[in-house]
Parts: C-alpha cells; structure tokens; sequence
C-alpha cells in the first residue's frame, strides 16, 4: 500500500496521565483488526532513555521485550495481547531514539553547515520513522499513541510532528479525556474544554473525544463538551470502568466507536471475524473454580511490574475455565516469617528479577513448594533459583548459589553466559529477544507445547552452568529444553511434574486466543494440587 493511502489514527491523552491509553489504543487495533485491516501500533515516548532496559520496574513497571530483541514499554504488551500479533522494535520512538541520531547525524557533519533545530529536523526525523514503519510492516492503518500528556513538555515535539503530518495524509486525531463528578450527576466538562483548547492552540483538532469518567456521561455535559470542543456530540464516547481490559473493544464498539471512524477514514465494510476472543472474554467473567497462587516478587508494591504473568495467568484461567487468585508475596517477607505463608496457596510462581534483595526468601518459597508438593513456576531468575535450591538441599552444596548474588561462591552453578564476560555497557547487552529451544521428549514441558522444537523471548545475563547439569541431572533434577547448538539449559522440572521453570519469559508472548503452554500447564498442576489438599 502506497503511503498515500495508508492512514493514521494519533491517540492524545489530556488533562492526567493514567487514563489507561494504551489500553484504549489496543482496542482500536483490535476493532479494526478483526475487519481484516492490517493495522499496526506505534508508540512515542518523550523520555531520553534510548529504550526501557536500563529503567528500575519501581520507576517504570515491567520491561517488555520483542522479538528482534527490543526493551519496550509495558504498553507493547498491551498492543500484542490485543492484536494476537508479534510487533518489532520500528514501533517505538524514544525520545533517546531521536536524538540519538540526530546527534550522530550531526557530529558526522551531515547537516552541511546548517544550526539543527527541533523544527525541522527532529519533527523531519519522528515523520520519516513513522513512515518508514508504515512502509516496512505494510500497514494499511498506523495507531500512533503519543506518551505523556499533552502540555508536557517532553511530547510537544512528536505533537507537531503530529500536527506537519496531518497536513500530507489522512490522519484522524482522538483525545482521551477524564470527566469528574463532584457529587453523583455532578460531572465537570471543564478540565476537559481547556485541554481541547490547549490541544488546537497547537493547530490539531481532535475528531473523537473518549470519557473515562465517574459515571456515565448525561446529555448535558456530553452537550457541552461539544459546543466547546467544537466536536460533533455523536464523537463523544463513554470510556467506563471495566473489570477485564479485555471487554473494552466490545464496550466501545456497541457506543458505535468503529463506525464512527469507519466513516472519517473512508475504511470499507468488512465482515467481521472475532474468533476466539469472544468466547474466552466470557469465561473469565463465568469461571467460577478459584485456585489460589502466590507471586514472590520483589517490586510486588507496584502495579505493573508484573503485568505480563498477571496477564498469562488472566488468558489460561480463561482457556480452563478456572479464576487464578493471585496474591503477590514480597520476598523479604518470606525471609522474615518463613515460607510456611505459603500453606493455602496451590500454586507459587518466581517470576524473573535482578539483584541480590530477596534471593533467599525466593529460595525458601521453592523449597516450600518442593518440599509440599505445590505447583510451582519459575521464569527466568526463578528458574535459575530452583537450580540453586536443588544445589543446596538435595546435593547438599549448602553455599550454592548464582555469582551474581555470591562472586565467591564455591558452587557457581548459576554464572554468566561466556558472551556477557567482557560486556561492561548496560542497555541493549543481555540475551535478549526470540531464541529457540528443544524440548526433551516425555518431560512436563514436551507434554505442555506438545512439540520438539520451540520458541520464547529472553532478557537475561546468567545460566546454569554447564559443567554441573550432569550432577544436578544424576540427582534427579530434570532438563528438559536446552538451545539448539549452545547447550543453554532453557528448561528444568522436578521429576513430580510439578514444578517447571524457564530461563525464557513465557509470559511475554501470552495472549488471551493464544495462552502460554507453561502457564496452562502450571495451572493443570494447580488445579492437581488443589484436589490433592482436598
Ligand atoms: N538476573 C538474572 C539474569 O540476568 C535473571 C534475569 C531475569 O529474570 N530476567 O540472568
């Protein structure tokens, strides 16, 4: 498709940050997906950090990773458990990404003379990586959600980027707005009026105005956000609370969302194919089987930080039919009062982590689920950790650990992959992105994928150590996924088939048509333990 037909959707926030954009970008790409669109995200984001991998999950939430490797917003992941659909780094535009080049650009002389300005050269730069990701992915319609809120200084830049493009192609402009009630039938339109008028005093005129709100929007406050905004009172939609993200799309849509911008963008009637995505938004509000499992975090106070296992565990609860209650356990909090406040949960999982607080209270959680026969997940570092625990309570190597945690440690049996040995810069330097792995026949994990040969993303600097698999296998501990040619443990399992650990993160390529099979297998487990207890 020529750039002269493709066709652009810019998602503002207004007024707070928080109003859940991506959330809302995502059900557009879905919307317009299931009309046999090819539709694909972008996202801006005015930070100066050239990606997310250097950013602290207490700051930032999750780190999302892709494919090809890329450290993400949190936001991407969103966009893929939407779209059913792998999305590669050309999507999202940093602050740090631009000028990046700018300034190499610059240094290399290729500016010829000229004093380099945020117009036009950085607007020129975000306008040709837009679309030059519309040309690569073939897109007919790019979703582009602006990070921050407008009036921040640090997106102004992408909004008259925003602002130039929309003058050479078809580009529709949606505001996101929040409407407080004071009291009950009380809303106030007017932080809304002065963020439309803030957002045209910088020469862009949103065509569809979104509500998150108190209650639903009366005909009199949805009048005057239209004789304000300027906006036609049919464009302004309802963006209630909801209690599965994943009913979104269909809320919206019902409000007459997709026709509305079916007509401003000229898009053709398509039949529409929503497969099995309807039925699994059914059953999580249906399932009624609750099992209890216990997350042992270190970030367990933040929101986000594990959006992506809440999120895997949300989309095979919905294949099972079963409601997984999660409790996040703070791992120090383990090391204080002892991992026998695990005893009602059915299943444990330790998620992946870096640093050296709250290894031991992780430990004892998989010990505990071990020693209980509990299910139990590890991904990434809790895999690496349930290596340990097997190191020092059933070969009896008391001080075993991950040089990492212990550079001394006279049983290394976690340490750096060779490759990582001589890297000294940070950002972009882990194993990361899809890497492949073979599964081991007759193992939990052959049973869970149902294949040899697999694939699942990565974002770490440590393994198990070579020259101690033999040992660890002779005791029992099982190997069951190792790479290709590397002989890089992927995946272990005790031989109970209840526990099962990755050195992958599972979780990131989970989507609500397409769970991952770790995790329905873990909860297969679960729901074994939980009749087990019984
Ligand atoms: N810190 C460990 C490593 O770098 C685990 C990383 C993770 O859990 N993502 O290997």
């Amino acid at each position: 498709m020529s750039s002269s037909k493709r066709k652009y959707i810019v998602v503002l926030g207004s007024i707070m940050s928080g109003l859940g954009k991506g959330i809302v970008t995502s059900s557009l790409l879905r919307m317009i997906k299931i009309r046999g669109y090819d539709v694909v995200p972008i996202k801006f984001d005015g930070y100066l950090n050239v990606d997310c991998g250097t950013m602290n999950p207490f700051r930032h939430g999750e780190v999302f990773v892709l494919d090809d490797g890329a450290e993400v917003d949190m936001d991407f992941g969103t966009y893929e458990r939407f779209l059913n659909k792998s999305l590669s780094s050309i999507c999202s535009i940093t602050g740090g990404k631009l000028f990046k080049t700018i300034l190499e650009k610059e240094r290399r002389g290729e500016y010829l003379g000229r004093d380099v300005q945020f117009i036009p050269h950085l607007t020129d730069e975000i306008k040709k990586r837009v679309l030059e990701a519309g040309e690569q992915t073939k897109a007919d319609i790019l979703i582009i959600e602006v990070g921050g809120t407008v009036g921040d200084l640090e997106n102004g830049y992408f909004l008259e980027a925003m602002r130039q493009l929309s003058h050479d192609e078809e580009v529709l402009f949606l505001q996101l707005t929040y409407v407080h009630s004071l009291s009950k039938g009380e809303p106030k339109t007017k932080p809304t009026q002065h963020a439309n008028r803030l957002i045209q005093s910088l020469g862009i005129k949103p065509e569809i105005i979104l509500c998150r709100e108190d209650e639903p929007l009366i005909k009199e406050a949805k009048e005057k956000i239209g004789l304000y905004c300027n906006i036609n009172q049919e464009s302004i939609y309802d963006d209630p609370y909801v209690n599965s993200v994943y009913k979104l799309p269909a809320t919206l849509e019902k409000q007459g969302l997709y026709d509305d911008i079916a007509k401003r963008l000229r898009l053709r009637k398509k039949e529409v194919k929503v497969g099995k995505w309807r039925k699994y938004v059914k059953n999580i509000d249906r399932a009624k089987k609750e099992v209890n499992i216990a997350l042992i975090g270190k970030y367990t106070s933040v929101k986000d930080a594990y959006v992506s296992v809440e999120e895997a565990l949300v989309h095979s609860g919905a294949t099972l039919n079963l409601k997984p209650k999660l409790t996040f356990v703070e791992a120090n909090e383990i090391e204080k009062n002892g991992a026998e406040i695990l005893k009602d949960c059915h299943g444990i999982i330790v998620p992946g982590g870096f640093g050296k607080r709250g290894i031991e209270g992780k430990i004892s959680a998989i010990e505990y689920a071990r020693k209980n026969n509990k299910a139990f997940l590890g991904l990434c570092l809790g895999m690496q950790m349930m290596v340990v625990e097997y190191a020092r309570n059933v070969l009896g190597w008391k001080s075993a650990n991950s040089t990492e945690f212990d550079k001394n440690t006279p049983y290394p049996v976690i340490d750096l992959l060779p490759e990582q040995q001589r890297i000294v810069e940070k950002g972009g330097t882990m194993r990361l992105g899809a890497y492949p792995a073979v599964i081991k026949k007759e193992t939990y994990a052959y049973e869970c994928y149902g294949k040899e040969q697999i694939e699942e993303r990565h974002r770490h600097r440590y393994e198990v150590t070579p020259r101690y698999t033999e040992k660890l296998e002779k005791e029992g501990l099982i190997f069951s996924g190792r790479s290709p040619k590397k002989q890089i443990v992927e995946m272990a399992e005790w031989k109970n088939r209840l526990g099962i650990a990755t050195q992958a993160h599972p979780e990131l390529k989970s989507r609500l048509e397409e769970p991952a099979p770790l995790f329905v297998g873990f909860l297969r487990n679960v729901v074994r333990v939980k009749k087990l207890s019984r």
